[in-house]
C-alpha cells in the first residue's frame, strides 16, 4: 500500500480511512468516506468489479458480492483465477456502481451521468473457516433476495471445498455520487437544444417459476423497482 493512513475523517462519524490514494481530488465535493453512505451503496448494488494486476497486466472481473461485519465477500470456483490471485495476496481495487440517470446538456461536453459509487482498496484473504465460508455464501444469496437463504439447501462440504471465498476488509476507500441536472456554460443556456435528465432504474421483473419447482415463493413476488 502506497497509502499514508491518516485515520478517520469526520468527528464521530464512522468513516473509512483516508489515505493518499483515496484522497478525492476531482469533484471532491461529490465524495465522502462515511461508512453509512458506503454501506447503503453496497446494500443496493448487485455486482462489483474487482481489479488487480497479474504479472504486470490489469484484470477487472465483474462478480456478485455481499458485505458482512465490515468485510466484503467474493466467491467463485476454487479454480477461479482472479479469486486465487486475491487469495495469494494481490492488491485489489473493487468498485461498485449504481447508475441513477443520464444527464443531457445543451453542449456535448457537459453530458454526464448521475450515479452512486464506491471504490475500495486493500488486500483480500482467503476465508478458510467453514462456518465463516458458509455465512458468506448465504449472505451472497441473501444479497440477491433478502432472506432467500432460509429457503434453500445450504452448501454441502463438497460444495464448500469446490468454492473459494475471499474477504476484503472495508476500511480503505471512498464513496462518490452525482445528483441533479446538467451543469452548463452560462453562454449555452439560450441554445435551443433539449436538456435535462433521463432517470434510470433497475427493475425486478415478474418472477418466473422453474418448471420443476413446487415451493411457494418466500419473497415478495410482485415486480418491483430496486
Ligand atoms: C457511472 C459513472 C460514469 C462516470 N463517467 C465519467 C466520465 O465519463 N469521465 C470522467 O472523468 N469521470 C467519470 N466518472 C467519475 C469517475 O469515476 C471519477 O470520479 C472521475 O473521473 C475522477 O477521476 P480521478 O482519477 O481524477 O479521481 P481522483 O479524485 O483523483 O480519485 C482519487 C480517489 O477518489 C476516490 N474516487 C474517485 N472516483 C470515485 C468514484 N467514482 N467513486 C468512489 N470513489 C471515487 C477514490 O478513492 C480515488 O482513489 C463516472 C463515474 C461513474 C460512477
Amino acid at each position: 500500500v502506497t497509502a499514508d493512513r491518516q485515520g478517520s475523517s469526520a468527528e464521530d462519524v464512522p468513516s473509512l480511512c483516508q489515505t493518499e490514494r483515496t484522497r478525492l481530488r476531482r469533484k471532491a465535493d461529490r465524495g465522502c468516506y462515511e461508512l453509512e453512505a458506503v454501506r447503503a451503496i453496497l446494500d443496493e448494488a448487485l455486482i462489483c468489479h474487482v481489479g488487480f494486476a497479474f504479472e504486470g497486466r490489469p484484470w477487472v472481473m465483474p462478480t456478485t458480492f455481499a458485505h458482512v461485519d465490515g468485510y466484503l465477500y467474493l466467491h467463485g470456483a476454487a479454480a477461479n483465477f482472479a479469486l486465487r490471485s486475491l487469495a495469494e495476496g494481490a492488491e485489489t481495487c473493487v468498485t461498485v456502481t449504481l447508475l441513477d440517470g443520464l444527464v443531457l446538456a445543451r453542449s456535448a461536453f457537459h453530458h454526464s451521468m448521475n450515479y452512486r459509487s464506491v471504490m475500495l482498496f486493500g488486500r483480500a484473504e482467503a476465508v478458510v473457516d467453514p462456518d465463516e465460508k458458509t455465512r458468506a455464501l448465504l449472505a451472497i444469496v441473501d444479497h440477491m433476495v433478502a432472506g432467500r437463504s432460509a429457503d434453500t439447501r445450504h452448501p454441502s462440504e463438497k460444495e464448500l471445498r469446490a468454492t473459494l471465498v475471499v474477504r476484503l476488509r472495508i476500511d480503505e476507500g471512498s464513496a462518490k455520487r452525482r445528483i441533479g441536472g446538467p451543469v452548463e456554460e452560462p453562454e449555452d443556456m439560450a441554445l435551443a437544444h433539449w436538456a435535462g435528465l433521463i432517470p434510470l432504474v433497475l427493475m425486478r421483473g415478474e418472477p418466473q417459476r422453474d418448471g420443476e419447482s413446487t415451493g411457494a415463493p418466500s419473497f415478495h413476488a410482485e415486480p418491483e423497482i430496486s
